[in-house]
């Protein structure tokens, strides 16, 4: 097992991986293999009762997709972690595992949208009541908190205009409610922002993001307490969510390098902030390493990095920021983030293409936002080539 004094870019190279691999191998194979073969059924029953290690069907376990959990786990710091087919898969199991008909939910109003559906959605359809308060009104969590809830879901920073939530302050509400507190960490990784240390019970992450970072896989992984995370466990057998061992194996090799590419996303999206704030072409700027940014100071109490994603709004209509998009040849037009390329798009046909006008104006979110996530490409190239586009504006 991996001793604790690892660093975090050992634990992300070595973390998880039991030596000696299979055969010798000096990496992670993928166990491309639905079920798991055993030499009698004694031994079979041994493994299905959980006397013995072993694997019996991917679809409950996979050695593959262990690392995987594994490595994320001890970059969370967490107990235990379990893994998805995707971050919504990851976020759906979760809250369909620890809520029941009469609870009630207390989260934002600015959480990723396929997770504001669960609350708008589907979540009521099972007599479960979510209450959405502003994202930023710190006294509004805390009191709708208080009133008592199952659980309370977080997500810091959000998408796509990098509004803050006060994770120390909204945990020790949640620990003294009794309701259990999960944090969606995909925005900032676990290199700038470690939830579990602050309190939360659980940590959840599209996969797809910035923990694989090559906009290759598709992934989910929920980490924390053990109790916890062995009822969503057992709950995604059941529903089937599980990863698969391919995806999990792309994922592990963007994991090794994630102190790397998040220390150059970071660095990259401080510079494109800096740059865009007070250009002629740019109406506002949202990046929480902003010192004018709403929350700075509880960002950088929080956080050790801003992270790769920003916003800004430029000056005119919906057709300005359709302009200032068509015509970046750097950054690609499409709907992800946290990836290696730097990917650029409008809330208004990604993030929250279901909304009306009237809902994104009610969320902040101005008609001509650009969400920008940083690659890890040059910065001067990635200033040029914005700075370029900007003239179309
Ligand atoms: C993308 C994203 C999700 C959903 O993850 P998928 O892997 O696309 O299912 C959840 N939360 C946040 C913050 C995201 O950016």
């Amino acid at each position: 097992m991996t001793s604790t004094y690892f660093s975090t870019g050992s634990l992300a190279v070595r973390g998880g991986e039991e030596r000696p691999l299979a055969l010798g191998s000096a990496q992670v194979p993928i166990f491309q293999s639905a079920a798991f073969a055993y030499p009698d059924i004694e031994s079979w029953l041994e493994a299905a009762l959980g006397n013995a290690a072993g694997d019996i069907y991917s679809r409950n376990s996979n050695p593959t997709v262990r690392v995987f959990e594994e490595k994320v786990r001890l970059l969370e710091q967490a107990e235990a972690a379990t893994s998805f087919a995707s971050g919504m898969a990851a976020i759906s199991n979760t809250l369909f595992t620890l809520l029941r008909p009469g609870d009630r939910v207390v989260s934002v109003t600015d959480t990723y949208g396929g997770t504001s559906k669960l609350f708008l959605e589907f979540l009521p359809q099972m007599g479960i009541k979510a209450d959405l308060v502003d994202t930023g009104d710190h006294a509004g969590l805390d009191a709708a908190i208080a009133r008592g809830c199952k659980v309370v879901y977080l997500e810091t920073p959000t998408n796509p205009t990098l509004k803050i939530i006060d994770l120390r302050r909204a945990i020790a509400t949640a620990k003294h409610a009794g309701s259990t507190t999960i944090v969606d960490n995909t925005f900032a990784t676990p290199i700038n922002q470690l939830p579990i240390s602050l309190g939360a019970d659980l940590v959840v992450h599209s996969a797809t993001k910035f923990l694989g970072g090559h906009d290759d896989a598709m992934g989910g992984v929920l980490a924390g307490r053990a109790d916890l995370v062995s009822q969503v466990h057992h709950y995604r057998e059941i529903n089937g969510a599980c990863l698969s061992a391919f995806s999990a194996y792309l994922l592990l090799r963007g994991l090794k390098t994630i102190e790397l590419r998040v220390a150059r996303q970071n660095a990259n999206a401080m510079s494109m902030a800096r740059f865009l704030n007070g250009h002629q072409a740019v109406e506002s700027v949202f990046y929480p390493g902003l010192e004018s940014h709403r929350d700075h100071s509880i960002a950088a109490s929080q956080m050790s990095g801003f992270g790769g994603v920003l916003s800004f709004a430029v000056k005119g209509d919906f057709d300005a920021c359709k302009r200032f998009l068509n015509a970046l040849q750097l950054a690609q037009r499409a709907a992800s983030l946290g990836s290696v390329n730097t990917l650029a798009g409008p809330p208004r046909t990604t993030s929250h293409v279901e909304c009306s006008i009237e809902e994104r104006a009610k969320l902040g979110i101005p008609e001509s936002l650009v969400r920008y996530s940083c690659g890890i490409e040059g910065f001067d190239d990635l200033r040029a080539d914005v700075e370029q586009a900007l003239k179309h504006v």
